[in-house]
């Protein structure tokens, strides 16, 4: 017997919907390209997200199309979101910061028929555009008739102004209802080994992260919340912030192309933000803005922090400098992204240390999503905190198959996704990340976490920014590297970090070198780059050993 309930199927366009509805006056407030600040409301964001879709309909976007954008965050990045996904068609946000050669590899694997832009990518689009001949039929500047730029395209590809398409177009479109299954989104990984792959997540899906995503234990955002968006759109929708976010009727505060320290600082006081999320590097570049210009953060509570792992330096400084609670979570392209979240709490017994050993780790699991760990014999490992293998997870919101391939081609025959994390899970469920499976260092014989190493480094004074890399050894295979970046007016002393690391860790995991760099090559998602850094640092020890 079925049950007797309401059976609407779960669509984007009902999350503006909502928010215009019951959230109207609400604002959405954006910096701009050339650094101005703009407003406006949900009410108004959903009326002309209609009137969007009456443009992409006159541009000739079916539903199931590939409609792309390279942007940052603002209210016309917002509106494309809506737009796109509600009409049925596939919102394929692209990466502005790969290479032109991955962007055009990208654009043309999803053929996309038109194309989104800021004006600050001419370069690129003028490199890209020539590639991608055949199916792209137009690019609109987002952009004002006035805010129009020159760029050169190749016959077949139109130039076109955003407003002036906007203008023209009317708000009768009404938003359709249709299989909560239909494709909404598409976002490439990174890509850095082979070509990107591309994931393409559903209403449905996307609807049931943007739920669990924002209960109580996870981003809990609610009306009267100002979340500033610093997570870029075109990485993983922006961790759902732009669903969860309007959904739940919290100010959205767009940083634009502006992430420094005092960029994020700035806006954070002037828009009153009370959260944000982000990438450590960012974090870390606030955190080094704050400590040298003395500003303070007037109204932020909590930032969350995730793509890469949290130093407990980091949680540590902002609380205990600036009073802001860092909440620690992990995720990936493929889980749309929201996996675990280290939800605050209060742990009797537990002294500081402990806590902050505990509020490192990446979370316990969302529900929605189940993880495990897989040793190296097959089977799960125990959550003892101890045993580590790869890190498997499955849920309503984690890739099937990536585009273009079969459904259930990326999960194995009980339908787990390997993230290619190396995790251990703790009696209480909470997990960490020790490493990427392809960056963890194995000398002889025994695992050594990079992630840790790193850790250790930047919780030294002196040190802005750390990676720890494997560089082949002739006896032990491989022994870890330690890169770092000095901060601002500090100077390295390696012999006293080396030190540091020998009262820390096991003899055997004291890196064999540290090496002082002006700045560590970071990836299009802001990551450090550990591939660049491992095909440059790879001979290190034997060179030196040659030199010797
Ligand atoms: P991406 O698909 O580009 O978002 O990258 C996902 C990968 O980033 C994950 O598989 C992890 O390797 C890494 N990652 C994300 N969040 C964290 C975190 N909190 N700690 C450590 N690594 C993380």
């Amino acid at each position: 017997m079925l049950g007797l309930m309401q059976d609407r199927p779960l669509m984007i366009a009902d999350i503006i919907r909502h928010a215009a509805r019951h959230h109207g006056a609400t604002e959405v407030v954006s910096r701009l390209i050339d650094g101005s600040l703009h407003r406006t409301t949900y009410a108004v964001v959903e009326r002309r997200a209609r009137r969007l879709a009456g443009v992409l309909m006159r541009l000739g976007v079916a539903p199931g199309d590939r409609v792309a954008t390279l942007a940052w965050n603002s209210f016309r990045h917002l509106e494309l979101y809506y737009a796109i996904s509600g009409m049925g068609a596939v919102c394929h946000t692209v990466n502005p910061r790969l290479s032109a050669d991955d962007v055009s590899y990208i654009l043309n694997h999803a053929a996309d028929g038109v194309l989104f832009a800021d004006t600050s990518f001419v370069t690129l689009l003028e490199t890209a555009a020539p590639l991608l001949a055949g199916h792209l039929r137009a690019v609109v500047l987002l952009a004002s008739p006035a805010e129009m730029v020159p760029v050169t395209l190749p016959a077949g590809i139109a130039l076109l102004c955003y407003e002036t398409l906007m203008a023209e177009a009317d708000e009768a479109f009404d938003w359709p209802v249709f299989d909560e299954r239909t494709a909404s989104g598409l976002c490439y990984t990174s890509g850095t080994t082979g070509r990107p792959k591309g994931v393409l997540y559903s209403h449905r899906s996307t609807v049931l992260h943007a739920m669990a995503a924002n209960g109580a234990a996870v981003f809990g955002l609610k009306p009267g919340d100002r979340a500033m968006l610093v997570v870029p759109m075109f990485h993983v929708n922006a961790w759902g912030s732009p669903f969860t976010a309007v959904a739940a009727g919290a100010t959205l505060i767009m940083p634009g192309r502006h992430l420094d320290g005092a960029s994020v600082a700035g806006l954070m006081n002037a828009e009153r933000v009370s959260v944000s999320a982000g990438v450590p590097t960012v974090w870390l570049g606030l955190l080094a803005h704050l400590r040298t210009s003395g500003e303070r953060l007037a109204t932020v509570r909590r930032l969350i922090i995730g793509g890469s792992a949290c130093p407990p330096a980091l949680i540590e400084a902002f609380d205990r400098e600036y009073g802001v609670t860092v909440e620690h979570a992990w995720g990936m392209t493929e889980t749309s992204p929201l996996g675990t979240f280290n939800t605050p709490r209060v742990v009797e017994g537990e002294d500081a240390a402990a806590a902050l050993r505990r509020k490192s780790k990446q979370g316990t699991t969302i529900f929605g999503i189940d993880i495990r760990v897989v040793g190296s014999d097959g089977r799960e490992a125990p959550w003892d905190g101890q045993s580590s293998g790869d890190l498997q997870v499955r849920g309503h919101w984690v890739c099937s198959g990536y585009y273009g391939d079969p459904p259930g081609s990326a999960n194995d025959a009980e339908g787990w996704f390997t993230t290619g994390d190396v995790a251990a899970i703790d009696a209480s469920g909470n997990m960490e990340i020790t490493d990427r499976s392809k960056d963890v260092i194995k000398s002889g014989g025994e695992w050594i976490s990079s992630i840790l190493l790193e850790n250790i480094a930047v919780s030294l004074p002196g040190i802005a920014e750390a990676a720890v890399v494997a560089a082949v050894h002739p006896k032990w295979d491989e022994r870890p590297l330690l890169l770092v970046v000095a901060r601002p007016d500090a100077v390295i002393d390696p012999d006293a970090v080396l030190a540091e690391y020998r009262q820390r860790v096991a003899k055997y995991w004291v890196p064999d070198a540290v090496i002082v760099l002006d700045e560590l090559p970071h990836t299009a998602t802001g990551k450090i780059s550990k591939l660049t850094l491992r095909q440059r640092f790879r001979n290190y020890l034997l060179e030196r050993t040659a030199a010797e």
